[in-house]
């Protein structure tokens, strides 16, 4: 102990010293649980414990399935992982109980697999197809930003959100025929600087792929900004082994 000198219990010290013991007493309290299987996990911070971050499902493959009508103005697409019961609770936290620390753990678990998939080195731009403004406001969050980032940092590209908007809120889409939500959905989407744009290879993300006119809508109006090519890449598909 006669090395302890004053000068070493700096506020820093003190604070980290205090947040762990902190972690330690909320832990002891509430148990920290596994996201998907509620086991009980070392740390909070793991968030999904090692064996449900081993089972979840990367497809490996390129996706090739669009049910939409008129040109595909998408080049290359990826639907990461398959859409069963824990991938799906894990979407499920990620939109609806602000849970986005584990998408990143497990985008990191998978990161090899995943980067062996996507056209390294050649990607300008990264961009989350926005949300309609009010579910933007409603979830006070795009939950796809989490990986959009991810991906600029891994890929060392860059992110551009801001040169993409959503106009409206497209109201009773149901009630639409394919065509004219289409129309609706196309009409949803702005760029708001095309010569940020003009001969870019972009890279868009979303959560999940259904029919793919949403991501399409906005690959062609990126298309008419004059990208030189668009892809795709998105955590899950429901279609995947229904071909
Ligand atoms: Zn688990």
């Amino acid at each position: 102990m006669e090395n302890v000198r004053p000068a070493q219990f700096s506020p820093h010290l003190i604070s980290d010293t205090l947040k762990a013991l902190y972690t330690g007493v909320i832990d002891l309290i509430y148990p920290p649980l596994c996201l998907i299987c509620d086991q009980r996990i070392a740390h909070a911070r793991l968030e999904i414990c090692g064996s449900c971050l081993e089972e979840f499902k990367l497809i490996g493959r390129p996706h090739t399935q669009f049910s939409v009508p008129g040109e595909i103005y998408i080049s290359g697409a990826w639907a990461l992982f398959e859409f069963d019961k824990p991938f799906q609770q894990l979407i499920h936290h990620l939109k609806y109980s602000r849970r986005r620390k584990p998408i990143g753990i497990v985008l990191n678990h998978y990161e090899s697999q995943i980067l062996d998939q996507l056209p390294t080195n050649k990607i300008d731009l990264v961009i989350s197809i926005p949300l309609h403004p009010r579910k933007f406001r409603e979830r006070g969050y795009n939950q796809v930003d989490n990986m959009s980032q991810w991906l600029t940092e891994k890929l060392d590209t860059e992110l551009g959100n801001q040169f993409v908007k959503r106009k409206k809120y497209t109201t009773s889409q149901t009630k639409l025929n394919a065509e004219e939500r289409m129309k609706n959905v196309r009409a949803a989407f702005g760029v708001t600087d095309k010569t940020a744009i003009k001969g870019k290879h972009v890279l868009l993300v979303d959560d999940v792929l259904t029919t793919g006119a949403t991501a399409n809508a906005l690959a062609e109006l990126l298309a008419q900004s004059g990208a030189s090519k668009i892809d795709l890449i998105t955590l899950s598909t429901p279609q995947y082994g229904n071909a």
